[in-house]
């Protein structure tokens, strides 16, 4: 097959990317080193706005029907009080326990109904790029070999091979602190209470395992590259909650530190990071993989377009330009978590940190602390710059899933994404988009139920990635239609769409 994208790594970042290209038409391969998927899951949950990601491609059924829902999640373990998820504006307002072994199952499995052909054994070794592609040196089970394609994107975690051969830097901070987390079949579920109380993360795993993670004080400070054994976490879990909560032998145990890194930036030429290899951090508020996926679905789309040659000027490089501020954002804000959950831990600040925790959660069971906070967690509060001084104020931000009736029937605004092409919705009669279009669906459609932030919308340009590109709330059908032909130009490169 003739490449167009490599994507070095298949996680969960590098599996969703390349159902975003193969959708778009775009023939990708995909590259992991290892020769069989991980047995063991890291992230145990998708917070709300990935799962409307998951909604806007028709797979949310499969995720919801492999998992389970709870209503919130933690911001910092040390915190009596969880966020309520249950409070924001989302048809999916929980988070989905899901292990990430399964995660990344269902979107392998996604990718081989688009075709995507994983190519697993193979490890990225160099990286090279000129003016009309890059070139991948990949040592495989028959030897090396060298991929050529328009661009690479890697995919490939933390420590990226991608990243370093593609000269891009990845300052941040080292690791000072570390945790061990374990899963194991066998736990004695009545001291599951007692353990949080304790600031030990249980949790229950569809898989049948109980996971703990586990920060003794004593310990915390342990590099991350050293094994633990079963008798470090049986007596760590015993000075921490004065019970080793009946596990038995471990499925998994692992060290974790809290590094927190982000790439200077997500492009060099042909070379782009999505996920760990762009932004590394402690794991708390599981965030990680979620950032991960919501990189994928910004640059899917994109990438296509600038490999399919209709990319408008400056497409490409507004990946960067929306995505590095949401790794900033996640890096600096588990970095001020991470904070809330040493704290209490450490002795060496001389400070009532326990007040320090009893203030925020307070702070917590207040509405709009928990609206804030939620939203930023749950990355439904993420919102891109706008393109110009004076676009409309819903510009940027997230679509919501709205119900419509259209031409053809009820509809809901992310059904209408799932062939990942732009929706251009426009509210009420007389005010039509154009009839024929490569890249845009047009849709006239009647909304149900009252918004005040759609109050006087007239017509909206939603993106394939269900982000608001531009927004209208003039009806002289003159006016809408030069406008409009301008925002068409701007998203898709033509002013029909
Ligand atoms: C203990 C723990 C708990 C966590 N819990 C959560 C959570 O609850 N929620 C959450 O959102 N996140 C969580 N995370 C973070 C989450 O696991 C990661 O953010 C996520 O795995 C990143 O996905 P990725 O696809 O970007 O990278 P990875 O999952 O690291 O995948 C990278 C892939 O690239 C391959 N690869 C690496 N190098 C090469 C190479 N040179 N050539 C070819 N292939 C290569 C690897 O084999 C791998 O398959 C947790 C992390 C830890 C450590």
């Amino acid at each position: 097959m003739d490449t167009e994208v490599l994507v070095v790594g298949a996680g969960p970042t590098g599996l969703l990317l390349a159902c975003e290209l193969a959708l778009a038409g775009v023939r990708v391969r995909v590259v992991d080193k290892r020769t069989t998927p991980h047995r063991e899951s890291r992230a145990l949950n998708l917070h709300p706005r990935s799962i409307e990601l998951m909604d806007m491609r028709g797979l949310a059924g499969r995720f919801l029907a492999a998992g389970r829902t709870v209503p919130g999640w933690q911001f910092a373990v040390s915190l009596k009080r969880r966020l309520d998820f249950t409070a924001l504006d989302t048809r999916h307002p929980y988070a989905l326990l899901l292990a990430q072994v399964r995660s990344e199952a269902l979107l392998a499995e996604r990718a081989r109904e688009l075709g995507v052909e994983v190519h697993r054994g193979y490890e990225a070794v160099a990286v090279g790029q000129d003016a009309h592609g890059a070139e991948v040196g990949l040592s495989g089970p028959g030897g090396p070999v060298t991929i050529r394609s328009s661009y690479v994107v890697g995919c490939d975690g933390g420590r990226s091979r991608v990243r370093q051969a593609a000269g891009i830097r990845f300052p941040g901070t080292r690791e000072s602190m570390s945790a061990v987390v374990g899963d194991f079949a066998v736990a004695d579920h009545a001291c599951n209470e007692r353990a949080r109380q304790h600031g030990v993360l249980v949790a229950r795993l569809e898989t049948g395992l109980t996971r703990f993670v586990v920060m003794d004080p004593r310990r915390i400070r342990t590099p991350s590259s050293e094994p633990v054994t079963l008798e470090e976490f049986r007596t760590s879990l015993r000075q921490v909650c004065g019970t080793d909560c009946g596990i038995g032998e471990p499925r998994w145990l692992s060290r974790f530190g809290n590094a927190t890194r982000l790439a200077e930036t997500y492009r060099r030429g042909r070379v782009l990071l999505a996920g760990d290899a762009a932004h590394i951090h402690f794991p708390v508020g599981a965030q990680g993989l979620n950032t991960g996926l919501q990189d994928a679905m910004n640059l899917g789309w994109k990438l296509a377009a600038a490999v399919r040659g209709w990319a408008p000027p400056g497409l490409l490089d507004t990946y960067h330009a929306e995505r590095h501020p949401v790794g900033h954002a996640v890096t600096a804000g588990t970095r001020a978590q991470t904070l809330l959950v040493e704290l209490p831990l450490t002795e060496q600040y001389g400070l009532p940190a326990s007040l320090l925790c009893e203030l925020l959660d307070t702070l917590l069971g207040m509405s709009e602390v928990n609206r804030y906070l939620a939203g930023r967690i749950s990355a439904l509060d993420t919102v891109y710059p706008p393109s110009s001084p004076d676009a409309d104020p819903l510009t940027g931000r997230r679509m919501p899933d709205l119900d419509l009736t259209t031409a053809a029937g009820p509809a809901r605004v992310y059904e209408l994404l799932r062939d990942g092409r732009f929706v251009l919705l426009h509210f009420g009669e007389g005010t039509g988009g154009p009839e024929r279009s490569s890249h845009t669906r047009a849709v006239t459609a009647h909304r149900h139920g009252a918004r005040s932030d759609l109050d006087g919308v007239s017509a909206v340009l939603v993106r394939p990635d269900g982000h608001i590109a531009w927004a209208t709330r003039t009806t002289d059908p003159r006016a809408l239609r030069a406008e409009r032909a301008e925002a068409l130009l701007m998203w898709t490169g033509s002013r029909s769409g």
